[in-house]
């Protein structure tokens, strides 16, 4: 079997296309273009390239974003003073803390600074609240692209399947787990002290894999016709950047299978997009 590729790329792109007409609808209205501010704290490298590619994705979609640079050595109430204003500036509508930030600073205590309606990451505890609750408001970016392209696989409904998510951080694999049982699947968690990985992996119709370790997964363990989902973003000595899975071994046996790059990294840049358009809408309701 060749698995059927979820085109990540493609499927963000058409996301950014339906968001980009609800702005200028939004401009045609009188309404303001939905903002975005992205704080990032000291000097790693990767997260300066995220920060970047959210900042220009913002720009080409006609939002009105706000990178807001701090060295290394911000204390904790400064970064609480950052996050205060960006809270009351009326022209901002979600605001964005770029993990990791430096180990002086405590990071839960931050992200529980951002106004709850403003977090468009969707890690403050009242989002991951209503999502527990099943009332999800601001849903955490990559799970919540993940659901999308799920979605788009045609003939393809997930209810009831059985359904193992590889790691269990707060910021993926966590909120992953209460998407899919949301949507009827029954979801098995593993994580770095789970016995028998491979006995989880075998029986999965739907696999997310979100480790960070090339190879984490086999290939050979994945159930034939198995939906599989990449998240892994691994990037190699030789420069190349691949996922958690073995690519081209898991596409012979996975019935749908995501890229990397290409399948779930576009989709959490074009979520937070989707999230800030929403985070502006609701700020509206209130007003009204
Ligand atoms: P993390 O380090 O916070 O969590 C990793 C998880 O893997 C932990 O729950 C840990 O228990 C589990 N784990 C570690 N060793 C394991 C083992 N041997 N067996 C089973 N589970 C094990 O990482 P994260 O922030 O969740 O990111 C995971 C990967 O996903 C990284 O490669 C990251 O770059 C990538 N990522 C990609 C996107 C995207 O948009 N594509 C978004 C977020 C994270």
């Amino acid at each position: 079997m060749t698995a059927q590729i979820i085109d990540g790329k493609a499927i963000a792109k058409q996301l950014r296309l339906k968001i980009a007409e609800k702005v200028s609808s939004r401009l045609n209205r009188g309404l303001p273009a939905p903002g975005l501010a992205v704080i990032l704290v000291g000097n790693d490298a990767a997260s300066s390239i995220y920060v970047n590619k959210k900042v220009q994705a913002c720009e080409e979609i006609g939002f009105n974003s706000k990178k807001i640079e701090l060295p290394e050595s911000t204390s904790e109430q400064e970064l609480l003073n950052t996050i205060d204003s960006l809270n009351a500036n009326p022209e901002i509508h979600g605001v964005l803390l770029q993990l990791p930030i430096p180990e002086h600073i405590d990071s839960n205590k931050m992200l529980e600074h951002i106004a709850p309606e403003k977090d468009v990451d969707g890690f403050h505890a009242f989002n991951l609240g209503r999502l527990v609750q099943r009332n999800p408001l601001l849903r955490s970016c990559t799970p919540k692209g993940i659901i999308t392209l799920l979605e788009s696989i045609d003939g393809v409904d997930i209810r009831g399947m059985d359904a193992t998510i590889v790691g269990a951080s707060n910021i993926v694999g966590r909120p992953m787990s209460l998407e899919l049982l949301i949507k009827g699947c029954t979801t098995t968690v593993c994580h770095r002290f789970t016995k028998n990985l491979q006995s989880h992996v075998e029986r999965a119709e739907l696999l997310i894999v979100a480790v960070g370790k090339p190879g984490i997964v086999k290939a050979e363990w994945i159930k034939p016709g198995a939906i599989v989902i990449d998240v892994g973003i691994n990037r190699l000595e030789t420069g190349e950047v691949v996922g958690d899975l073995d690519y081209e071994a898991a596409v012979e046996k996975a019935g749908w299978i995501t890229p990397v790059p290409g399948g779930v990294g576009p989709m959490t840049v074009a979520t937070l997009m989707e999230n800030t358009i929403l985070a502006a809408e609701l700020s509206e309701e209130k007003v009204r």
